[in-house]
């Protein structure tokens, strides 16, 4: 029986276009999907928009159109993003969907009638930015260091609490095997052995936006109970998720109020929870409210979705690390034309002109299939993609060793062309459209990782077309 492997990313808000980050997160998870898909994975993989937030009413009133209209057009854009950059998400889940809203009004029903839902008066600090009550701890100067630029203001409201102070040594045990990586599930632990766990608002008046609480028509639903079960909404009978993708600014919520959601109602909880960090520029965080938006869709009208999806796989997920189009274009250029794009087109004409003739492919044996499954193992992409690109090297200079449009040697240009199938499957997960068209041209299709180990069958190859063109710098 084929396991299935439910991977999600985080749900994106449609109040702004989508930015260099969202990219980031979905072409992280659409990789590890592909992987799992190598290895015979039955994957289900959603991704989708969060549209109940008082922010996208508030965004939709400056734009003097209706809410609804407005989170319709923007979600468009967020489906948009996902085909160009080949995502392979399965199913893309709208919290203003009719699916979702019954299942958050349902667990939030069954929390109360567990009596972990009840109703008190809340005071504190509050991010319109963040659309969270923040503590003294979580600011800087009096301000929300996500959103230095908005006032932090003070609201006091009748609401409804969930008792996660309830659940702390339940969540003390389930999350050392939950979190990746370490750093960040020692953060959490710490947090939780030492901070005491408040009860959480989960209740907003005065919205004429948002989910109706089942219990009280008064109130709408507030962010978690909404949010957070999307992943339940969307899931299509695949609970539990096998791992939820995230970034760092939210591991509390998916690491700590997540699961005592999940605990409280009688869910299965999450296997894994993957944390990345942020993409900066020039060392500067990139977000709305400083101006230093990179919008994907940009720069997919002007460069390849692979180009975008190779360079943003090249950062480390685990540390932030800077982007910028400078770097897609030196990773486009570098590695990708100059040495994969370069070896193919090579390799491809030499042994369309001279035909292939197959013997035991030593240059296989230099590439490490096992440590770059390891890296994987570790969501250690970037990692990985450097042992492939190592391989490369060494097809290249396997190349320039054996001089193959001196000897015309069909078997050296066999042992080549099986070299680069191999190529083509690894890169697969990070840049699929390529992968797909060397696929074909060495006449077959990518199905899994065991394809590597089983030597190439066909007789004939034909020229690859040109897979990557090098970019001018500033264009
Ligand atoms: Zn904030």
């Amino acid at each position: 029986m084929t396991k299935k492997f439910y991977i999600t990313t985080a749900i994106d808000y449609v109040n702004a276009r989508p930015h260099i980050g969202h990219a980031f997160e979905k072409v992280l998870a659409d990789a590890i999907a592909r992987w799992q898909k190598l290895n015979g994975k039955e994957v289900f993989f959603l991704t989708g928009t969060d549209e109940n937030a008082q922010k996208n009413a508030q965004a939709a009133k400056e734009a003097g159109i209706p809410t609804q209209e407005f989170v319709d057009k923007n979600s468009k854009i967020f489906i948009e993003l996902c085909k160009k950059l080949s995502i392979s998400n399965d199913d893309f889940i709208r919290t203003t969907e009719q699916r979702h809203v019954k299942t958050a009004q349902e667990i939030f029903k069954k929390a109360y009638d567990k009596g972990d839902i009840y109703k008190g008066t809340y005071e504190g600090s509050y991010c319109y930015g963040c659309e969270a009550y923040k503590t003294e701890k979580d600011l800087v100067d009096g301000k929300c260091p996500q959103h230095p630029n908005r006032e932090i203001v003070l609201l006091k409201e009748e609401a409804y609490f969930f008792k996660l102070s309830k659940y702390r040594d339940q969540l003390i045990e389930f999350v050392p095997k939950y979190i990746i990586p370490k750093s960040k599930k020692n953060e959490i632990l710490s947090r939780l052995k030492t901070e005491e766990l408040k009860d959480l608002c989960v209740s907003r008046t005065n919205l004429d936006w948002g989910i109706d609480s089942p219990i009280d028509p008064k109130f709408k639903i507030y962010v978690w109970i909404d949010a957070l079960t999307n992943y339940i909404s969307g899931a299509s009978g695949n609970w539990p998720a096998d791992l939820h993708i995230i970034g760092k600014d939210i591991n509390w919520f998916h690491s700590v109020i997540w699961p005592a959601i999940l605990i409280s109602t009688d869910y299965e909880l999450p296997k894994k929870l993957l944390v990345h960090s942020f993409l900066n520029l020039k060392g500067t965080k990139i977000s709305k409210s400083l101006g230093n938006i990179i919008d994907p869709l940009k720069l997919l009208e002007n460069y390849p979705s692979d180009s975008l999806r190779y360079s943003l796989l090249r950062c480390n997920i685990f540390e932030d690390s800077d982007y910028s189009k400078d770097i897609l274009i030196e990773r486009n250029n570098k590695e990708l034309a100059d040495k994969l794009g370069n070896l193919i087109s090579r390799v491809s004409a030499l042994a369309e002109k001279n035909g292939i003739e197959k013997i035991e492919n030593s240059l296989l044996k230099k590439l490490k299939l096992e440590e770059i499954k390891k890296k994987f193992e570790e969501y250690e992409l970037d990692k990985a993609l450097t042992l492939i690109f190592e391989f490369v090297d060494k097809c290249n200079t396997y190349v320039q060793e054996k001089k193959p449009w001196e000897t015309q040697d069909k078997k050296v240009l066999y042992e080549l062309v099986d070299s680069i199938k191999a190529l083509s499957i690894l890169l697969w997960p990070f840049i699929p459209e390529t992968s797909e068209k060397i696929a074909k041209s060495l006449g077959f299709e990518i199905k899994s990782l065991d394809q590597i180990n089983n030597p190439l069958e066909v007789k004939s190859i034909k020229k690859s077309p040109i897979l990557f063109e090098k970019i001018k710098m500033g264009e």
